[in-house]
């Protein structure tokens, strides 16, 4: 078995968390509406909702903090972070924005009109949500084996090529105003994308004169996944993977919250002069001024940081090492994950652990609901609550390919023995899977429904 890897740091400072009592729990679900994201943190024990923003700073972005520069315009803070932002990613331009969706809303806002087609490997959440509130249609060309669970292919989130240009030459390159690659590919598993699968759809995205886009949210456990796995890139450091990944790309945004370690932050970078003027007066307008861009002074000086060690080779060792060890485990105890692990989050397989639930009682939202009554757990549903959607035209319920719980582990936060528990609730659900129930939709919001969603359990 592959040990856990010691932490490359040691704690000093600690946050209580507690398990409350079984009756405590279903209690706090009810009044949730059975919605994980509607619990009071303090009611969770094992956060492993998600892995944005919930990582532990360090001391040296702690110390950054204090260094921090709130002058309204021109702060040396956002020279700091420019600074950064040009040795890993070269972009001509960028703006930091409060978050990935804002740099998304921005992006689709200017470039998105009705009937435009967006490709990627697969969009996630925000990004799909985006394009679809300003009239778009986010189009996934994600390679086929990304939905084969058990398959071991080193880099599944790679796009599919031939799929990416058919869907283009289909579509007409005139009505694709910009294209993606999502990397790491947070809703198909976590999984990397390799540099040449990267290079090619550049390629192909530049063969019809469309701009290209990386949603780079967590880059830097790509660019571990390159090294240790791509032939050819063992040598190489990370750094010089990203900046050779970037150069392949018109432009990219990022959730600073994942891959930067922050609690807060993200950007969005361009090439392109004529589109960073228009981008700059959309964020004045939403966010605020293009050396802040809704963010403190302090926040850009713990991003600047925090970009630098999210790319260290002994972190994402460390990193990367923590969630295989997990996955393993679940494995040895018969758990089916999406394999092999990816870089920030466990994958559970609902779809086939809870066979006896079709995708219309949501078996992702079952077993979630069910390893937080089980042992006060929280992980979220990446399935049909997330991404199922009436057809257009039919009205016909179009169902995802994957019903999965998705555990994700906040950087630098739990250690072995936390995780060592999920593992032991898994056991034990394991042994009554067949009594778990499925679920009824109460209340939905247009848009993003899984945040706010209310449930009912069928009993
Ligand atoms: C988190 C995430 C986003 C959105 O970022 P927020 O900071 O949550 O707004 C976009 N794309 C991917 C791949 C993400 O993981």
């Amino acid at each position: 078995m592959q040990p856990h890897p010691p932490e490359p740091f040691r704690i000093k400072m600690t946050e209580p968390i507690r398990l409350i009592s079984p009756q405590d729990r279903q209690e706090a679900m009810q009044k949730a509406g059975y919605n994980l994201f509607a619990l009071k943190a303090e009611d969770v024990y094992i956060d492993l909702l998600t892995d944005s923003g919930t990582g532990a700073m360090s001391q040296h972005q702690w110390a950054a903090i204090l260094e921090g520069d709130e002058s309204y315009a021109g702060a040396r803070s956002y020279y700091r972070l420019q600074q950064t932002m040009q040795e890993i990613f070269g972009f001509e331009y960028f703006v930091p924005t409060h978050q990935g969706r804002a740099a998304e809303n921005i992006l689709s806002s200017i470039l998105v009109k009705p009937g435009a087609i967006i490709p990627s490997n697969m969009h996630f959440d925000t990004t799909d949500a985006n394009i679809r509130a300003r009239g778009g249609d986010p189009e996934n060309c994600v390679i086929q084996e990304a939905f084969i669970a058990q398959s071991t292919n080193p880099f599944k989130g790679n796009m599919d090529i031939d799929k990416l240009e058919t869907l283009i030459q289909k579509t007409g390159p005139e009505n694709v105003p910009f294209g993606c690659i999502t990397i790491t590919n947070n809703a198909g598993g976590g999984q990397p994308v390799s540099l040449q699968n990267i290079r090619e759809t550049s390629q192909i995205y530049h063969k019809y004169h469309i701009p290209f886009f990386i949603d780079c949210c967590r880059y830097a456990e790509n660019c571990y996944f390159i090294k240790t796995r791509e032939p050819g890139y063992e040598k190489k450091s990370l750094l010089e993977i990203a900046n050779e990944i970037f150069q392949t790309a018109d432009g990219a945004f990022m959730s600073a919250k994942k891959d930067a370690i922050v609690n807060i932050g993200g950007f969005l970078a361009v090439r392109d002069a004529e589109l960073f003027q228009k981008i700059s007066n959309e964020l004045i307008l939403r966010e605020g001024f293009i050396t802040y861009g809704g963010l403190a002074g302090r926040d850009l000086d713990a991003m600047a940081v925090g970009l630098r060690e999210g790319l260290d080779d002994e972190y994402l060792a460390y990193r990367i090492g923590q969630t295989a060890y997990f996955g393993n485990r679940l494995l040895e105890n018969g758990i089916p994950i999406i394999e092999p692990a990816g870089g920030h989050a466990i994958y559970v397989d609902a779809g086939s652990f809870l066979a006896h639930i079709p995708h219309s009682e949501f078996p992702g939202q079952a077993l979630a609901a069910t390893l937080y009554l089980e042992g006060g757990i929280r992980g979220v549903e990446i399935g049909s609550v997330m991404f199922a959607h009436p057809d257009p035209q039919s009205g016909e319920m179009i169902y995802p390919q994957m019903e999965l719980v998705r555990l994700a582990l906040p950087r630098r936060v739990y250690t072995q023995s936390h995780l060592d528990y999920v593992v032991e609730i898994f056991k034990k659900v394991g042994q009554h899977r067949q009594d778990i129930h499925g679920y009824r939709i109460l209340y939905e919001p247009q848009f993003l429904r899984h945040f706010t969603a209310k449930f009912t359990p069928l009993a």
